[in-house]
């Protein structure tokens, strides 16, 4: 079966088409990172019109790659939450409209599970059950993920997602939009343990960033230490605190498979120290940089993953800024 998908949650739009025998077939991202970057993060009204721009000739180059006809297509899958509401409505309008024209059904995506299950698409021998750790702009969420590909939330952020600290202590330090990539590589000329940061609520599940990007504001303010040691502190004191809770929370649930997706997840060190954190038996999963950040495979994935419970959009199908149950 051939299935479309279709991402517009924020600043990424981006296609792709899968074959369920093949894989993927074609795979398109039109990023507005550049005109973003110019206002110092993502500006929601800027980022739906650029939406509307990209989405017909990514369409058009993705079936073109794929070598098929619009007819060959069965199924389109589309996010519709959560993210900016006017994106989404974007993606959903025209899966809605397309869905109509072509007479197939069209599939609403959480765009979490959609991160979640990017892992599975390069790791074949990955499969539910699993506890999954999603770190993005937006998120900082564990999922335990049951055989029946059930989703459980088990752990959150009471305050900033992971990302959104990233790319604000990297505001702070005067490294730009998006901050991650940033930080990752000012931090390796850095020292991790020059500058005490402390590692917020370490005895309970969910996580809270907002007290070290003040602690990483307030050592900034001192003077006393250089951006290359604040970067590579707070880069390690953020892998810590993930890695703590979330192979505390899988050897809790007895998990074995660990899976880390979303943007934040690109980061190097980030990885070491998950994997550095393994015992005997334990494996973490991260999908490869381009799956990690925001694309059109997952959601095409994650569709033809939960398509035989025929949860189909009606005409009336629309799009949400929050949601926070999956499946
Ligand atoms: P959500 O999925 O929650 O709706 P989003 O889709 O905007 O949010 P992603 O595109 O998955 O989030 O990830 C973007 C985030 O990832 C940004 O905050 C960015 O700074 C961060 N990021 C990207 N690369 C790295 C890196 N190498 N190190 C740390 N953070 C990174
Ligand atoms: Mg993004
Ligand atoms: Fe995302």
């Amino acid at each position: 079966m051939l299935f479309l998908g279709i991402e517009t949650s924020c600043d990424e739009t981006s296609m792709a088409v899968l074959d369920t025998a093949e894989g993927v077939l074609s795979t398109h991202t039109a990023s507005q990172a550049d005109i973003h970057n110019l206002f110092g993060g993502v500006v929601p009204e800027v980022a739906s019109r650029n939406h509307i721009l990209k989405l017909e000739p990514l369409y058009e180059k993705c079936l073109a790659d794929a070598s098929i006809r619009p007819s060959d297509l069965d199924v389109i899958g589309v996010t519709n939450a959560p993210g900016l509401i006017g994106a989404l409505f974007v993606g959903v309008g025209f899966a809605k409209g397309l869905g109509y024209g072509l007479k197939i059904p069209v599939m609403p995506v959480n765009h979490l599970s959609a991160h979640i299950l990017a892992a599975e698409l390069e790791h074949k021998e990955l499969k539910p059950p699993y506890l999954a750790l999603i770190i993005s702009g937006g998120h900082t969420h564990i999922y335990d993920v049951d055989a029946a590909l059930n989703f459980r939330l088990v752990a959150k952020t009471v305050d900033d997602a992971a990302g959104e600290s990233f790319d604000k202590v990297a505001k702070m330090l005067d490294l730009g939009y998006p901050g991650g990539p940033a930080i990752e590589k000012l931090a390796k000329s850095g020292r991790g343990d020059a500058v005490p940061l402390p590692l917020a609520m370490k005895k309970e599940d969910n996580f809270s960033f907002s007290g070290l990007k003040t602690a990483v504001l307030n050592s900034l303010n001192k003077g006393i230490y250089t951006k290359e040691d604040l970067a590579a502190s707070f880069q390690r004191t953020a892998a810590e605190t993930l890695v703590l809770k979330t192979m505390r929370i899988a050897r809790r649930l007895k998990r074995h498979n660990v899976v880390v997706s979303g943007g934040v997840a690109c980061n190097g060190y980030i990885r070491e120290t998950f994997r550095n954190s393994c015992k005997k038996g334990e494996h973490v999963y991260f999908p490869s940089f381009r799956l990690c950040t925001d694309n059109g495979d997952m959601i095409a994935y994650a569709a033809s993953r939960f398509y035989s419970r025929r949860r189909f959009f009606s005409l009336e199908g629309t799009a949400y800024d929050t949601q926070p149950e999956i499946g």
